[in-house]
């Protein structure tokens, strides 16, 4: 493996990730470990597809589903699922991530028991902050193809087992059909109750009005995707003008399998959004289905879409205003990581 400067600069950087699945994150041994165990539901071929990222990728909400459905049993599987991102994570000097997990689907479909399910992951998350000095931080996210109640129900659940690891609430899974303002009490009483609040909105092509939806009627403080932000440029301008960050996928699916391959890194809508004023920051999302690492992510910001390096430094910033941290920290890092930027920049003379 030859690494490029370009690569080892940007391995290198210090990283907050704020746009990450845990389901996304199994590691394929990991995933047919589990499979095993539970008597082989999903054959060889399969899993073996599910980790293969052609030209036009399937979807990952298949294998997400099987996780909930056939894989994931245990609170100690979730233990090892989030100790293992994070090792992945902090591989990768992420010193901070912010992690979705659905907690409908595992308490619905694995049988487990809400308190259980988030003490494992927690758990692991402080045993990784302990080994590897990465600070991983939960958002409990709403499952958008299940009923409104369920996801007021999941909100309670979290209110009703608060830890300081648990930060906040996110919305995901297929946008079709399902639009933000369905979920507008799960994400009142989230608020209400002192939650941070995110929401997949404009993925899949979506109209911005899911975008304009989540941040007025949800009142979000950020959004993940909003790609079709970029349709409205009024409204992408009342966006840049609040500040809102809009955390990105450089592999997301949907501009992968509609875009011709030619004009894909061309007419991909995260080329045009700094150009609007909107403030974006990169992420893996599914990193080990989209067959991508929080590098490769920075990496693809560059080669694909054409972004300076000054560009990356102020993502960098963009990730750090958008992270649910206290502001002290936010100080603190923005001074610190700036300065480690320019010191890894000059060292690699980028
Ligand atoms: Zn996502």
């Amino acid at each position: 493996m030859s690494a490029t400067p370009l690569d080892d600069f940007l391995h290198a950087i210090p990283k907050v990730e704020l746009h990450c699945h845990l389901f996304g994150t199994v590691r394929q041994a990991t995933f047919e470990a589990l499979n095993a165990r539970a008597g082989s539901p999903l054959v060889a071929e399969e899993i073996q597809g599910f980790y293969t990222r052609g030209e036009k990728p399937v979807g990952v909400l298949r294998v997400l589903r099987a996780l909930d459905a056939e894989l994931v049993r245990t609170p100690d599987d979730l233990r090892q699922l989030t100790y293992e991102y994070l090792q992945d994570a902090a591989s990768h000097n992420v010193r901070h991530a912010e992690f979705f997990w659905n907690p409908t689907g595992t308490v619905h479909e694995s049988g487990m028991a809400y308190r259980a399910a988030q003490d494992a992951i927690v758990r692991a998350i402080r045993d990784a902050q302990q080994d590897l000095g990465i600070a991983g931080r939960l958002i409990a996210a709403i499952d958008r193809e299940a009923s409104p109640e369920a996801a007021v129900e999941m909100v309670d659940w979290v209110l009703a087992n608060r830890a300081d690891e648990v930060i906040g609430i996110g919305i995901d899974y297929r946008e079709v059909d399902r639009p933000p303002e369905m979920f507008l009490e799960a994400y009142r009483r989230a608020r209400e109750g002192g939650l941070k609040t995110t929401a997949h909105a404009g993925e899949f092509g979506m109209p911005w009005t899911n975008v304009r939806t989540a941040v007025e009627m949800l009142q979000v403080d950020r959004i993940d995707h909003g790609y079709t932000v970029v349709d409205q440029p009024d409204f992408a301008r009342e966006c840049a003008e609040r500040g809102l960050i809009f955390t990105v996928v450089p592999t997301n699916s949907y501009y992968l399998r509609t875009l011709p391959p030619e004009r894909w890194a061309l007419d991909h809508p995260i080329r045009k959004m700094p150009g609007l004023g909107l403030r974006i920051h990169p992420n893996t999302d599914d990193p080990t289905l989209h067959k991508v690492t929080p590098t490769q992510a920075w990496a693809m910001m560059v080669r694909d879409f054409d972004f300076s390096i000054d560009d990356l430094r102020g993502f960098m910033h963009n990730g750090l205003d958008g992270a649910w941290i206290d502001e002290r920290q936010r100080r603190d890092w923005h001074a610190q990581w700036g300065a480690e930027f320019d010191a890894l920049r000059a060292r690699f003379s980028l």
